[in-house]
């Protein structure tokens, strides 16, 4: 399996560290040929060539089996799109994967709950990757701004499809559809529509239908009742954080962006500028995002061994949680680097 690696800004190449040293681990042990090739996006590049992504960076993870990025400080780069959006618009990343459970050594700050957010990727209120040129947050006069959301019904419909197999491979085959249908008729009605005829594809599949803002009162009350969540853009970027610091932790929020044909392994948090450089980091939301794309590669490429990887990285994040082997978001009193030879160790064993 060929990787591109991008480790990104503020904590990105301490978390980043951590998962190669994870990966090498699984790769040895599971004989995955995982051969990576490091190069740099974000602060690091706009420093060096001017761009936060070069062209011929994007042609080199086009031709890879996957790209391990991690965070970037998008808010710093004045304009300038950031390596996610340039790479989930390039490789049509359409759908952000963002699973949230609960571990029997991380009980959760509201319960135990196993569910996963499926979130559209290249559309919506997100202005830098829902047109095909220019950008969609306008400044109309000095004082008047506008940002224009787009939906599709194809788009929908592929998210939809995305979640509807997703939910199909876990026990529950419960899907909720999130959406504001009742302010945004026209829009949302668009994404219902969609996602209303590819449910009926998965007979086997129950599914939900909750308006945006009382989902997140009905997470908060019991988080336990979902499992697969599929929403439009904006609406799951924000669900997956409440969901991910619900589980214990940002830190704990792994993320996976896939399309037809490539993936992209990035945690769901930021940069964490406040905590960057002091090895404090929980690496475990890049190491579960590596899980899901050997998980994805597998899956895509017939070879199970991948699966059975990603299976034994999650049982060690788990026995490190029991363990008392975490950072101090989680509760812990362990380093980045402790927590990342702890994860190894086990692997290894
Ligand atoms: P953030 O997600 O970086 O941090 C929010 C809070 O969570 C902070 O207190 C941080 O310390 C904590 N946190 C995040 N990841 C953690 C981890 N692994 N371990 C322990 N604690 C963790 O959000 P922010 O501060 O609003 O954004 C910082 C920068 O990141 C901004 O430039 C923003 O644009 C960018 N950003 C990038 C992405 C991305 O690369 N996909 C996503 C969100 C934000």
């Amino acid at each position: 399996m060929q990787l591109v690696v991008l480790p990104g800004d503020g904590i990105g190449p301490e978390i980043a560290a951590v998962t190669e040293a994870v990966l090498g681990a699984v790769s040895q042990r599971f004989q995955l040929g995982i051969a990576t090739t490091h190069d740099i996006a974000g602060q690091a590049s706009i420093a060096r060539y001017g761009k936060a992504v070069r062209p011929e960076l994007v042609e080199q993870v086009r031709a890879a089996d996957g790209l391990l990025l991690g965070p970037t400080s998008t808010l710093d780069y004045a304009g300038e799109p950031g390596p996610s959006a340039v790479f989930r618009k390039a490789l049509d990343l359409f759908a952000n994967i963002r699973p949230a459970r609960t571990y029997p050594g991380l009980p959760g700050r509201l319960g135990t709950m196993d569910l996963v957010v499926v979130r559209e990727n290249t559309e919506g209120f997100y202005a830098d990757r829902n047109m095909a040129h220019g950008n969609a947050d306008i400044l109309v006069t000095e004082d008047v701004a506008i940002a224009i959301r787009k939906i599709t019904r194809q788009g929908s419909a592929r998210i939809a499809r995305a979640g509807f197999e997703l939910a199909m491979r876990r026990a529950r085959r419960h899907v909720t559809l999130v959406h504001k249908a009742n302010v945004l008729t026209t829009s949302d009605g668009l994404f219902l529509a969609a996602c209303r005829e590819v449910a009926r594809e998965f007979p086997e599949v129950t599914v939900e239908e909750i308006i945006v803002d009382a989902m997140v009162a009905h997470l908060v009350r019991n988080p336990a009742r979902f499992d697969v969540i599929v929403t439009t853009n904006m609406f799951g970027d924000i669900i997956s954080d409440l969901t991910a610091e619900m589980s214990g932790s940002l830190g704990m929020g792994g993320s996976l962006n896939a399309g037809a044909r490539h993936a992209m392994a990035q945690a769901a948090h930021g940069s964490a500028p406040d905590i960057a450089g002091r090895d404090l980091a929980n690496p475990m939301s890049l190491v579960l995002s590596a899980a899901q794309l050997l998980e994805w590669h597998g899956r895509a490429s017939g070879q199970p061994r991948f699966g059975e990887a990603a299976r034994a990285i999650e049982a060690a994040v788990a026995a490190c949680l029991e363990a008392g082997e975490r950072t101090h978001d989680v509760g812990g009193s362990q380093g980045t680097r402790e927590v990342g030879a702890a994860l190894v160790r086990r692997l290894a064993a």
